[in-house]
């Protein structure tokens, strides 16, 4: 069985320290794709280093936190970078205004130039969206979008705004939280979507699945996801992740 880490961060200093043993174990346990995310430009350049070194690929781009401290040629930098062999998308990017460490006006204008970029560039996104569905969703509703347009990873709203995003023709992220006893609105959003618009993801080093809150969140994590969202659809899991692998392909035209 195939399965696939859309969103990573294993260059993180949390998982950095055993990088090799994580990588083996999501290896062992069927571990074929992953995607290893950059939130800024020195940290995109760490990603893509991490992804020539084990293997799989890497995404760049600016996360909203960061998008205060951009700098004047952070389109430029991520131009450069995404020309790496191993760049499969621009991100993470988007908004987030629960914990709003840029003001808002900047996200929005750091997101929609990369947005822009990655469709000249004619890669997908991966977009972060926290407490920012409605702006988000205008931002990407009146751009012009990659084709495939990409990700809305960490996916943490409810059936009715999946149905609008997967409309505009992107794949939700699901990741650890689908596994929490008291998320019903994610598992309704998966019904409401069904298997051919998601894919699994960690977010490692964050949101580790039921089994291992409060700890770090690895790759190989990523099967209690698959096994949920399988109970969710009542699909066998080795199809849900045939399904899923065939998804991955399709976002990063592979
Ligand atoms: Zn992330």
């Amino acid at each position: 069985m195939k399965i696939v880490d859309t969103h990573a961060h294993i260059h993180f200093p949390r998982c950095e320290t055993d990088v090799e043993d994580i990588i083996s174990r999501f290896k062992e346990n069927g571990g074929t794709f992953l995607l290893n995310i950059g939130i800024d430009i020195e940290d995109s350049k760490k990603a893509i280093e991490y992804a020539e070194k084990y293997d799989f690929y890497a995404a760049v781009g600016v996360h909203p936190h960061e998008s205060k401290n951009a700098g004047e040629t952070f389109l430029q930098d991520l131009m450069k970078l995404a020309q790496d062999s191993k760049v499969l998308a621009i991100g993470e990017m988007g908004l987030d205004y629960y914990r709003n460490l840029s003001p808002k006006e900047v996200q929005k204008e750091i997101f929609q130039a990369q947005i822009d970029l990655a469709t000249a560039l004619g890669k997908p996104i991966v977009v972060h969206i926290r407490d920012a569905y409605e702006d988000a969703y205008q931002i990407l509703k009146n751009s012009d979008l990659p084709d495939p347009p990409g990700i809305i990873h960490a996916f943490s709203a409810d059936a009715e705004w999946a149905l609008k995003f997967v409309k505009l023709g992107f794949f939700l992220g699901i990741g650890g939280p689908v596994t929490y006893p008291k998320n019903e609105k994610l598992r309704d959003a998966i019904k409401a979507v069904g298997i051919d618009n998601i894919l699994t993801e960690t977010d490692c080093p964050y949101l580790p699945p039921q089994k291992y809150r409060g700890k770090r969140n690895e790759p190989s994590y990523v099967k209690y996801v698959l096994e949920k969202i399988a109970d969710v659809l009542q699909m066998p899991v080795d199809l849900v992740a045939e399904k899923i692998y065939k998804n991955v392909r399709e976002v990063f035209s592979l």
